[in-house]
């Protein structure tokens, strides 16, 4: 047991402390081992002697090795030690430590964006925070528009997040504990069984008038329910809950429960055709598997009361529902409903296009995922709309990458400069300022290519610098070509320096997004091509690398066999 203990005191010895600027706190650790190991409260002696020896091992040792060494025994800890110092999160209501349960439930009808990283961060944030747990829920209650590819690419991307939950499960597997629940409403007389149209239903509700459904008996309504999943066909009947038709709130207005379609389901195929509404699942769903704070975004909060109605009908635990507002940014759809159309009608490549604010999108343009975190999180759970700048998320973004991208010369637009004296050079250029990241060679010779847009101000006579290498004076400026004299290697004040490549360069094109809607108007215009020369070096980048090009901008590169392409991700 002594070793074991000894383990198990280190683990949470370091934790401890890491949480705590290096020094645990021996009834810390105490409590942790006793809540895992109810056992050993009968030997809390021993348990005692040995908790106080490691607390003293650990706290003489400075963070960064108690964070190596945790790295080593239990790096799952870590993860929570160096999460939770950058979180921003309110503390959430009635909340116990260990007991809050999230759950992040997408439909599997479409590829996950920006919206639902917020969603699902906050989600999982809040897990972690009160190490607690973590749901996925597939709600895919509508067989109409789920399909089976999405199910698994909705998961590829929450990895790519770095998100992981406890349990996963798709709400369409308990349909047969909604039909009891809804045949428990029926026979309470809290639902009933509509055979009116659907617009007439719309009508109904919109004036406040019941209908003539609404008067049935319940074993009427019992046999009209079972034969909803039989005969009557789709359209034909819906199950309602008995509200209050005369609500202010219209969403209290005998809202739908349960509607038949006879499509296909991805998973269940025909095995059901009475499908629930968001309302009934939604709330269902939450109560029954153990969700302590459901989030929702803002445009649900009239939905709340019905939520609560069910769950109050059904004698059902209810939780902690919480709201956050929707993400908007500003000239992109954050919205699946936006993003179809677009895909459908070609005026974007694919969920995977780099304009759009999908998940796969963003990643294509360079954006990391943890930008990604800190920026949604950044946003916190406010309730206020707020639309928000695709810049702010690329300062984020800048942030992380400029650490972390090797430097290319990338001539846009380019002329010719012929230098003459130019000295032979084999130049050493680092990959990066600061960053160790190792260093390419450039040959030099007499032909260089600059940026036409460098020098079109310039005149003869003035000076430039060749960026990192030495200085020229224009002596003659033609259409095509400029000819300059050598002007030494010294740095020399207010001197323009400017990126160039030599000849031994390749033609490089870099594909640039722009807004796809400028107000609500879609922009023809979003996608530019801009052509240049890039340092032959650049061949050494790894497909996917997120390179910068000095005084362009992040780039992006994407290989395939021997072709090459640049997206911008920003400045
Ligand atoms: P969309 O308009 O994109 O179709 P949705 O709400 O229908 O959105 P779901 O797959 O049902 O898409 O969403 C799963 C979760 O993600 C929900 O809890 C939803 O509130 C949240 N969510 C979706 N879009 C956003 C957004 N733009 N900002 C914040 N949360 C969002
Ligand atoms: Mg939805």
């Amino acid at each position: 047991m002594g070793e074991e203990l000894y383990n198990l005191a280190k683990k949470y010895a370091l934790h401890n402390a890491l949480q705590h600027d290096g020094k645990a706190s021996v009834k810390a650790v105490i409590g942790k081992i006793l809540a895992e190991r109810r056992d050993l409260r009968d030997k809390i002696k021993s348990v005692m002697e040995i908790v106080e020896r490691v607390v003293e091992e650990v706290n003489d040792l400075d963070v960064n090795e108690q964070r190596r060494i945790l790295s080593e025994i239990e790096p799952k800890l870590l993860v929570k030690e160096r999460r939770k110092k950058e979180i921003s999160l309110p503390p959430l209501p009635h909340a116990e430590y260990g007991k809050v349960v999230t759950r992040f439930p997408p439909e599997p009808n479409g590829y996950l964006h920006i919206g639902h990283a917020k969603a699902a961060f906050i989600d999982y944030e809040y897990a972690q925070m009160y190490d607690g747990k973590f749901i996925l829920r597939f709600d895919d209650t509508n067989p109409e528009n789920e399909k089976i590819e999405y199910y698994d690419v909705q998961k590829e991307d929450l990895r790519w997040l770095g998100i992981e939950w406890d349990i996963e499960y798709c709400t369409s597997s308990n349909l047969p504990k909604h039909y009891e629940l809804a045949e428990k409403l029926i026979l309470q007389g809290d639902a009933y069984v509509c055979l009116c149209d659907q617009s007439t239903i719309r009508k109904n509700r919109f004036e406040g008038k019941i209908c003539r459904c609404r008067e049935r008996d319940k074993d009427e309504n019992l046999s009209l329910w079972k034969e909803m999943h039989k005969d009557i066909e789709e359209g034909g009947a819906v199950l309602r809950l008995k509200g209050d038709m005369k609500s202010k709130n219209t969403a209290m207005r005998d809202p739908t429960l349960f509607r038949i379609i006879d499509a296909e389901h991805p998973i269940q195929g025909h095995k059901y055709r009475v499908w629930p509404t968001y309302d009934f699942a939604g709330a269902i769903e939450d109560s029954l598997s153990g969700v302590t704070h459901p989030f929702r975004t803002k445009e649900y909060e009239l939905r709340d009361e019905v939520y609560f109605y069910i769950l109050d009908k059904l004698n059902l635990r209810k939780p902690h529902l919480m709201e956050f507002s929707r993400l908007s940014i500003e000239g992109m759809p954050v919205s699946k409903r936006k993003i179809k159309p677009l895909i459908d009608e070609g005026k974007v490549s694919g969920y995977d296009d780099f304009r759009l604010p999908t998940l796969r999108g963003l990643k294509r343009r360079g954006i990391t995922p943890e930008a990604i975190r800190l920026f949604v999180l950044s946003q916190g759970i406010s309730k206020s709309e707020s639309t928000v700048t695709f810049d702010q998320l690329e300062a984020v973004n800048r942030k992380i990458i400029d650490k972390r991208a090797r430097r290319f010369f990338f001539v846009p637009n380019p002329v010719k400069i012929y230098v003459e004296n130019a000295p032979a050079l084999k130049k050493k250029l680092k990959f990066h300022p600061t960053e160790d990241m190792g260093y390419r060679v450039v040959e030099t010779s007499s032909v260089f290519f600059v940026p036409r847009e460098d020098i079109k101000s310039m005149r003869e006579g003035d000076i430039f610098r060749l960026k990192d290498l030495y200085n020229v004076r224009i002596s003659e400026i033609k259409k095509d070509e400029i000819k300059a004299t050598y002007e030494g290697e010294e740095l020399l004040k207010d001197v323009e320096k400017i990126q160039w490549v030599t000849e031994k360069s390749f033609e490089f094109v870099v594909l640039v997004g722009g807004p796809l809607f400028i107000g609500d108007k879609y922009n023809p215009d979003s996608l530019k091509r801009v052509r240049g020369l890039v340092e032959e070096s650049l061949k050494t980048a790894r497909n996917g690398e997120i390179v910068q090009f000095e005084r362009f901008g992040f780039v992006r590169i994407e290989k395939e066999g021997d072709s090459m392409v640049g997206i911008f991700t920003h400045k």
